[in-house]
């Protein structure tokens, strides 16, 4: 015989909007008391368990039986954004041994773990010169990435101030990037 609810938990549920035959659902559940949705553990399961309980429904009783069921839900969408800010987009990881570099890291620094050059030597699109870090300290270009070099020396060719470079490439679609090395490859003929 699956539980029964107690008299005074029926009502509970009932005035919850919960009808008795959601109620006899549940116990046939086996659910018969409070503490039985604890084990169930969330909305979700018991709108698994029983299909009778429209999702609110469930999320409702579950809110009167274990408890605010928003809270974590809020903390998990609230956490992703804030480390992110916390660990500052200037943090630099070695390209050899991933260790993460001090703070007072500097670019062209040796790894502070492996002892190599951190960062990847990259070259400047604009002005051929290279080096570590983010921007050429040369011209001041911004950096592209190794991939999009050829593509961004082509776009300077063309005339796009060097400020635009890194930007334009950046907001290119994959398809666009297709047009465009097919004109880099046919003036390399
Ligand atoms: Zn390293
Ligand atoms: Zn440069």
């Amino acid at each position: 015989m699956p539980g029964a609810f107690p008299i005074l938990e029926r009502s509970i549920l009932k005035a919850k909007g919960i009808s008795d035959a959601q109620i006899a659902a549940l116990e046939s559940a086996g659910i018969g008391g409070k503490a039985d949705f604890a084990t169930v553990g969330d909305a979700a399961t018991l709108a698994e368990i029983v299909p009778e309980l429209t999702p609110e429904v469930a999320a409702k009783v579950m809110a009167w039986a274990v408890g605010a069921p928003a809270a974590p839900a809020a903390a998990a969408a609230g956490t992703p954004a804030k480390p992110i800010l916390i660990d500052s987009p200037d943090l630099v990881y070695c390209v050899h041994c991933g260790a993460k570099q001090p703070k007072d890291y500097s670019s062209g620094d040796l790894c502070s773990a492996c002892g190599k050059q951190a960062e990847a030597i990259l070259s400047c699109f604009w002005c051929s010169s290279s080096g570590p870090g983010k921007f050429c300290r040369q011209c001041g270009a911004q950096f592209v990435p190794t991939g999009d070099f050829d593509l961004a020396v082509h776009l300077k060719r063309e005339g796009l101030p060097k400020d635009e470079v890194p930007k334009r490439l950046a907001a290119m679609s994959p398809a666009d990037r297709d047009v465009l090395w097919g004109r880099v490859r046919k003036l390399r003929g």
